[in-house]
């Protein structure tokens, strides 16, 4: 890269967001030090537009096609993740390949093979209350010939919330908007993950807040797969039940997409090439223009001369917004996508395809003699691209993961040392399960945990008016570590002797 130094102001975001730290400010100007790969970091963030990139490769030089950023690294320095290195022309990654044995260590003990099941799980067994009495059933029985016991309770727990998975690219709203249920706050969205919009909703804040009641429910009915209405604050009504489609605005939402406007291009490349001159996949994360993208280069599909109405990130890929229109986008008519033609380089009767991520829309255009793209009916070839995104699509479900904290009192009727439990937890010595269900527990202090709803049996979540949310919790351990850690000895009782109604 190289300074405009005319340009230049010295503000230093470029030095801020450099990521090889090679841009100092001297005497108010940018300078670049020796080593920078051309990842154009500094000329996105640049305001003044007071960089540019060199076009000359210098001697030596090695660009990676790992990554769209495509680095020109020079010898023996590192592209812009610091992951490949360039030795003698060659690009090398600089760990090695590691083998599971190389980070068995790390990832740590899983439990031990007698104590992965529980022997009855929490549900239908009750609460005993104030906390220090024995849980309502301790049970042993012998497993693969070693002592195991499991403590069960329905844990009454004001520290709970479930977190929602919508898979859509249909915007519902602002991150962090507030979800309301019955017009009382319940909750807020909270970041996008892959394909998918997702809630956050419950927590120890809002269940004991004036609406807790309200908000012990709505976690209870999604957790029990109950169907839910909810609005988005300044956004969308949502429909949700745990393993439907969601509805939004009362549109059933068919399909997820299958990966972002870039991504499409990698996947679908082969049916791109045969299905128009120039393939645009709109999305409100990356759109793709795939004659510019490195998967047309690599397919040696000629760049079309299609420039995008839109911020461009690498080369083919350029970011989306959010709004109501095609791919989650505020585009409503498709072709308002292309700024122009480069008409040096376009010609007329060139063909364009236009499509959604989901494939749910596609439009096909031509070029006209007056440099203007009209629409036109898809020819076979465009069809079956489009067809072939949407069938590699998955449907639209909604999915839930119930959070809950176990770590304050309701260890007491486990063991008469709480802190015992905690670190038998964490050490994988005693595992909780939630109506038999796996959890993952929270990494850190306490015992917060994370369930899958569609592991645990319809109806097992309740609530009390406190407010908390009610789950059925199992602890299974051997029995010596049981007895170590000041559990109730005197209440244990053999399998043997539980009856199933
Ligand atoms: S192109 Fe990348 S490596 Fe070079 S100066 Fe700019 S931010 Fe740093
Ligand atoms: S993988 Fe790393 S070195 Fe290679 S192009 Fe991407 S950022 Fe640069």
């Amino acid at each position: 890269m190289r300074v405009i130094e005319d340009k230049c102001v010295g503000c230093g975001l470029c030095a801020q967001d450099c990521p090889l730290g090679l841009i100092e400010i001297v005497d108010k100007k940018a300078r670049i030090n020796e080593g920078c790969v051309n990842c154009m970091t500094c000329f996105k963030v640049c305001p003044k537009e007071a960089l540019e990139k060199e076009e000359e490769i210098k001697p030596g030089v090695v660009k990676c096609n790992n990554c769209p950023i495509m680095c020109e690294i020079p010898p023996d320095k590192v592209g812009a993740c610091q992951r490949f290195v360039n030795k003698n022309g060659k690009l090398i990654r600089n760990i090695p390949l590691h083998l599971f044995e190389d980070v068995k260590d790390v990832v740590g003990e899983d439990f031990a093979p007698s104590i992965k099941e529980p022997l009855i799980t929490g549900i239908g067994a009750g609460t005993t209350y104030p906390d220090f009495k024995p849980a309502p059933y301790i049970v042993e029985a012998k497993v693969d010939g070693v002592d195991v016991v499991t403590v069960v309770t329905e844990a009454p727990l004001s520290y709970s919330g479930i977190k929602v998975k919508i898979d859509t690219e249909k915007n519902i709203g602002e991150e962090g908007a507030d979800v309301y249920f019955e017009k009382r706050k319940v909750g807020h969205i909270t970041t996008e993950e892959y394909g998918s919009k997702m809630l956050s909703l419950g927590g120890a804040n809002l269940l004991t807040g004036k609406d807790g009641m309200k908000v012990a429910r709505v976690i209870c009915d999604i957790a029990n797969r109950k169907e839910v209405k909810l609005k988005i604050a300044k956004g969308s009504e949502l429909i949700i039940k745990v393993g439907d489609p969601p509805i939004i605005d009362g549109e059933i939402m068919g399909k997820m997409r299958v990966g972002c406007g870039s991504a499409s291009m990698g996947l679908f490349g082969p049916f791109f090439k045969e299905a128009a001159d120039e393939v645009i996949v709109i999305d409100s994360h990356i759109t793709g223009l795939f004659s510019e993208h490195p998967a047309g280069t690599a397919l040696l599909v000629p760049y079309s001369g299609v420039i995008l109405k839109a911020r461009k990130s690498t080369l083919g890929r350029y970011f989306g917004d959010h709004g109501e229109g095609w791919g989650g986008t505020s585009i409503t008519d498709p072709i308002a996508i292309v700024k122009g033609v480069d008409k040096t380089i376009a010609r007329p009767g060139m063909t364009l395809l236009i499509t959604e991520t989901t494939g749910e829309r596609a439009a096909f255009y031509k070029l006209g003699k007056d440099y203007k793209f009209h629409q036109e009916e898809m020819p076979p070839n465009a069809a079956k691209a489009v067809e072939v995104i949407a069938s590699t699509c998955e449907k639209s479900r909604v999915s839930a993961i119930y959070v809950g904290g176990a770590g304050g009192s309701a260890r007491a009727g486990v063991v008469r040392y709480p802190l015992k439990l905690s670190k038998a937890v964490h050490e994988k010595k005693a595992k909780l399960t939630v109506g038999g269900a796996p959890t993952f527990v929270l990494p850190g202090g306490g015992i917060t945990f994370m369930v899958n709803v569609e592991q645990v049996k319809v109806n097992a979540f309740s609530w009390v008016p406190t407010p908390a949310t009610v789950a059925p919790i199992e602890y299974t351990m051997k029995k010596e570590d049981y007895i170590e850690m000041g559990g109730h000895a005197e209440a244990i009782k053999p399998f043997s002797l539980i009856k199933k109604r």
